[in-house]
């Protein structure tokens, strides 16, 4: 029996895949919908990523989710020109950065809806944050230009 590759739009996700864990399952469920939460410490006054319950920033357990607004800046950014890993087979260049979320984290992503190129691409432009659908419950939160 012989299998075809299906059309790109449906293709199907080769990559690993996160694992949820109870202090993150929220955080997933919230991706699902696409929408980006953090945690937020009651104590200090900081959103940090990535979810756990207690503050890394002071300790604190007085900790609580907020919705992001989805909104940040390239703080930095890499194209990555071969292949990351035997048997890859996602689109190459891809860019991988980090996001300096509105809020304050640092968040590790893709930069998504733009040309891999230096010149497309700069640090401290404003993205916003769009969700790839990788299997039936997990979608990655990525970041491509912002509209406006
Ligand atoms: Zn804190």
């Amino acid at each position: 029996m012989t299998t075809q590759a299906p059309p790109a739009q449906t293709q199907r996700y080769e990559g690993p895949v996160p694992l949820p864990q109870q202090e993150s399952d929220f955080y997933w469920e919230k991706c699902k919908q696409h929408e980006l939460w953090l945690r937020y410490c009651n104590h200090c006054n900081n959103a940090y990523f990535y979810p756990r319950d207690i503050c890394p920033l002071c300790f604190s357990r007085k900790t609580t989710w907020v919705k992001a607004s989805g909104k940040g800046d390239v703080y930095t950014y890499a194209i990555v020109h071969q292949i990351p890993r035997p048997n890859y087979k996602g689109p190459l260049p891809f860019v991988i950065a980090l996001v300096k979320l509105a809020e304050g984290p640092i968040f590790p992503t893709n930069i998504v809806g733009v040309e891999p190129d230096p010149k497309k691409l700069k640090v401290g432009m404003p993205v916003e944050v769009v969700f790839e659908d990788i299997t039936d419950t997990i979608s990655l939160p990525k970041f491509r230009p912002a509209s406006g």
